[in-house]
């Protein structure tokens, strides 16, 4: 038995233990990180939203650890981090029908606003994780790099691990950020008795090389003509029944990538699994798209396919005995939207400065972690909600028109939910105004008429329902949609309820008149919202700060 007890084990240096880690040593506490493989090693969990780059801001500020910080900018991560990055400034999302070019009617091109204070970024994981475990050796962390552990028993006072090679660690608190395999979870049988999800989703998945840009494939008829393209940001080629994502790492200038993760997800109701190699699986589906087989003609497979099967579980708790579980070890639904850096990132922030008290106190009662489950729980719910949704609605163009304009509010009074933190801290300095973060309701809580997005999103649910039941048609479903849309109080920034308004430029004047709206006409769940002194934007430098490098990662144990 190792003599050394820690405060803390985390299980997994992936980017989930690693930045819990790097917070939890650079705020005194000792730290053992454990990891089964080694860095650096592949992962998927590629595109960030502006959500999972606040929190991100917010982690690093909130808790002094500026390496961070630095995943919340492309500028950062290339100046501090690696080259191997990409950028996401725009949401792209075609609509193909089988055998046809792609009309560009069908289409989506979202240009969220640009802020000096975050960007939005296609992680290399690979690089991003081990910058961030070498992050918390350097907050003084002990990593032990190919330590599989194999059984975990709890005490009265903490936890025993027990690994393959016979080693025993003994600390005071588990966290388990080890992914879908969880020990914690096999452990209490956390998987059974969870809450059964709706969406149903698997994919099949490479980084490849050699394509061509998108925009680069349209006609000049097609060219829309906006602040920017389909190449800058995370491209979706939509399908009735399912999804491809293209993540390129080589869009923007300081990258020295030339590769692009993509990806197909599909939903089992229409596409069962069948027991085909997945790359044979993905080219017989891509060549039935003409404008998406146009689009990835030539490119080369650089690594082993990826086939999965079911991609959602999830668990009745995310907490145990003197243990938690991380966002990605409590369960998952699918990339779609990227939620799950949002989801994992946002944990810690609910996790940590609890995990930090109940340390200092030597009280680790359940109900001090009563937050975070709900949280953890909540968020969940809510993912499938939005995702079993999105692959009903991809069953026609009307139908998927409508529910997207659903997800864009999510988005937006989800990102003003962080934006408006992060612009109190800058006014004020004072760390407390992160604490408020957890006082807002939380996803599926509120009753009719407390929430506009809550309200959206129940009438599209149940909307869906009866289409589903055959009570109304897919047109009917999506005109329902666009009217409740149309009597709602929304931002003036978009004809929201003209199906024809596909695209949306948030140009820096859209952005007065969001806060302008926000302060004088929007309703009291929204208003509250816009608490804050816009102003304070202006005063910020756009220049990445430049961070020391990390001590290099021991090789081995
Ligand atoms: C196909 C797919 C696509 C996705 N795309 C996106 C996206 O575009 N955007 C987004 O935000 N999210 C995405 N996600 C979600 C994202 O991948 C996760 O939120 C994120 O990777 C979770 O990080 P993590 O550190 O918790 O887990 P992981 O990255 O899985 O890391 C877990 C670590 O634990 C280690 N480990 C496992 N077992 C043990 C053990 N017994 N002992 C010690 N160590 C162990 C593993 O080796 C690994 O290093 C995607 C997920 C999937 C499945």
């Amino acid at each position: 038995m190792n003599q050394e007890k820690y405060d803390v084990a985390i299980l997994g240096s992936g980017i989930a233990g690693s930045t819990l880690a790097a917070i939890l040593g650079r705020q005194g506490f000792r730290v053992l990180l454990l990891e089964k493989g080694t860095h650096p090693r592949f992962a998927v969990g590629e595109a960030m939203q502006p959500q999972s780059s606040m929190l991100m801001w917010i982690l690093g500020h909130r808790f002094d650890v500026p390496e961070i910080t630095n995943i919340s900018s492309t500028d950062r991560i290339l100046a501090n981090v690696t080259k191997n990055c990409g950028v996401k400034k725009t949401f792209g999302f075609l609509y193909h029908e089988e055998g046809k070019r792609q009309d560009i009617a069908q289409s989506h091109l979202l240009v969220p606003p640009a802020t000096p204070l975050v960007s939005e970024s296609h992680l290399f994981r690979q690089d991003i994780d081990h910058y961030l475990c070498k992050a918390a050796i350097k907050y003084g962390a002990d990593y032990r790099d190919k330590t599989d552990v194999q059984d975990i028993a709890f005490n009265d006072d903490g936890v025993v691990l027990r690994t393959t090679a016979g080693e025993e660690f003994q600390a005071r608190y588990l966290v388990d950020g080890s992914g879908h395999k969880s020990l914690v979870a096999q452990k209490f049988g956390l998987r059974e008795g969870a809450p059964e999800l709706r969406t149903q989703s698997r994919t099949i998945f490479t980084h490849m090389k050699g394509f061509r840009r998108y925009d680069d494939t349209l006609r000049p008829d097609e060219q829309l003509g906006l602040s920017r393209g389909w190449y800058e940001g995370t491209l979706h080629h939509m399908i009735d029944g399912g999804w491809f994502w293209i993540i390129r790492f080589d869009n923007v200038p300081g990258s020295e990538s030339d590769l692009t993760s993509v990806g197909l997800t599909l939903d089992m109701r229409k596409y069962p699994e069948r027991g085909i190699p997945p790359e044979q699986e993905f080219n017989e589906i891509v060549a039935r798209f003409p404008s998406i087989a146009t689009h990835l003609e030539g490119g080369v497979a650089v690594r082993p396919w990826v086939g999965t099967g079911r991609l959602q579980f999830s668990a009745r708790d995310s907490a145990g005995p003197r243990c938690f579980l991380m966002s990605h070890a409590n369960g998952f639904i699918d990339a779609l939207y990227s939620r799950g850096m949002i989801n994992t990132f946002e944990q810690i922030h609910a996790l940590a400065p609890r995990l930090m008290q109940a340390l200092r106190d030597d009280d680790f009662s359940p109900e001090r972690f009563d937050y975070p489950r709900r949280l953890q729980s909540a968020m969940i719910m809510d993912n499938d909600r939005m995702v079993f949704n999105s692959f009903r609605a991809f069953a026609t163009f009307p139908t998927w028109n409508a529910w997207l304009r659903l997800w864009l509010m999510n988005i937006i009074f989800g990102d003003l939910r962080m934006f408006r933190i992060c612009l109190k801290f800058l006014m004020t300095g004072d760390k407390a105004v992160f604490e408020s973060l957890d006082a807002d309701p939380l996803p599926l809580s509120t009753a009719p008429g407390e929430s506009l997005v809550e309200d959206l999103y129940r009438h599209g649910d149940e909307t869906f329902d009866r289409w589903e039941a055959g009570e109304i048609t897919a047109e009917e479903a999506s005109a329902a949609i666009f009217q409740n849309l149309g009597e709602s109080n929304l931002p003036p920034i978009h004809p929201w309820s003209d199906p024809e308004a596909c695209h949306l430029d948030f140009l820096p004047e859209k952005l007065g008149q969001m806060i302008g709206w926000g302060m004088t006409a929007a309703s009291p769940d929204i208003a509250r919202m816009f608490d804050f002194d816009p102003s304070v934007l202006a005063k910020l430098a756009p220049q990445p700060e430049p961070v020391p490098e990390p001590e290099a990662v021991p090789a081995m144990a």
